[in-house]
């Protein structure tokens, strides 16, 4: 631990100084909570949940993912020049797609297998011990079907152990960057395209409002992959930004079934277009200060049987959970709204 010791991140007030506005446009996912609220939250909704054991690993997942946020090895960042280059376009700097990964996050994330507990059920630790195995390609493609957002030859069961690994790295690699730019101007801001992470170009996961002080009530989009947040007006569609047909469901008939899936419904909302026919959910930390986007996401999948019954697809991407559909398919990535696949 300590090795983030002697630097400094930006604070509110000078990223807000850099965007211009009183708002600032990015929150960052902080080095030494960030994966630990995660876990602790996810431990608080497990409880009495129907998706017990699932949160239970992914909590598991998310401890070890603190570990070692904490005390990553030094990795290759990009070349500054590259950095000013991708500001002075409105180009997101750490585009994951492309990204060359250091083989770091392999040993890190061969290293996150070894921590997991031996508690875990037998069905999660063959899964453990198959990615344990898997050479270095395999990791390769199966990473790039992740950040693509392709499901096709993706293995679904190891997708979560693959994902965590993914996260801690760019989550480092975008807390690093930050770092080492202090004082030669800032690497992050708006990008052209506002429905992806403005540093690494992933979905969001979900919305999620703030409580405190200058921010309350201002939403936040949580990137799917590095955990930084960044602003967007509410009542907006974050997949195609249109202001005029946006409402808001949630699931207050189902409190009564199950009290802690009962405790994640009653912050949470899907905000849904009916212009574009998505929908991302949107929690409310004035309701409960303890909200983080991929477990409250995780917490409240009734909400997403809910909204998809009337059609809506979802915007947003968690990777500790992905659906076995073709959302991200090379072909529909240009397409706001495919086709149904079979009209009979
Ligand atoms: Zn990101
Ligand atoms: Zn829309």
């Amino acid at each position: 631990m300590g090795v983030s010791a002697t630097v400094r991140v930006m604070s509110p007030e000078e990223i807000a100084a850099k965007s211009g506005g009183q708002t600032p446009y990015l929150l960052w996912p902080e080095r030494s909570t960030h994966f630990a609220e995660r876990a602790m939250r996810l431990r608080q909704l497990a409880a009495n949940h129907p998706m017990r054991d699932f949160l239970l690993f992914v909590a598991e997942l998310a401890q070890v993912q603190q570990t070692q946020l904490a005390a990553y090895p030094a990795i290759a960042l990009p070349d500054p020049d590259a950095l000013d280059r991708a500001a002075n376009g409105l180009a997101p700097p750490l585009a994951a797609i492309d990204w060359p990964r250091d083989p770091a996050w392999r040993s890190e994330l061969r290293e996150l297998l070894t921590r997991l507990p031996q508690s875990l059920p037998q069905a999660a630790r063959d899964t453990i011990a198959r990615v344990a195995q898997a050479d270095d390609a395999w990791l390769e493609a199966q990473a790039d079907c992740l950040l693509a957002g392709v499901t096709r030859g993706l293995d679904l069961a190891a997708a979560p152990l693959v994902a965590a690994g993914l996260q801690i790295y760019f989550t480092h690699l975008l807390l690093a960057v930050q770092e080492s730019a202090i004082g030669r101007g800032q690497p992050f801001g708006r990008i052209e395209d506002e429905t992806v992470c403005p540093a690494c170009a992933s979905k969001p996961v979900a919305s999620v409002t703030r409580n405190a002080g200058d921010l309350l009530g201002q939403r936040y989009l949580g990137c799917s992959l590095c955990g930084l947040q960044w602003h967007m007006v509410r009542i907006k569609c974050t997949h195609c930004l249109s202001t005029q047909s946006v409402a808001y469901q949630s699931l207050q008939r189902a409190a009564d079934e199950h009290e802690s899936e009962a405790a994640a419904s009653a912050v949470a909302q899907a905000e849904v277009c009916d212009g574009c026919g998505h929908y991302l959910k949107i929690f409310h930390s004035d309701r409960d200060p303890h909200v983080d986007a991929v477990a409250d996401d995780l917490a409240t999948l009734t909400l997403d049987l809910l909204v998809s019954e009337s059609g809506s697809r979802r915007h947003g991407v968690n990777l500790m959970l992905l659906f076995g559909e073709p959302e991200g398919d090379s072909a529909a990535q240009a397409e706001p709204d495919p086709p149904d696949p079979d009209p009979r």
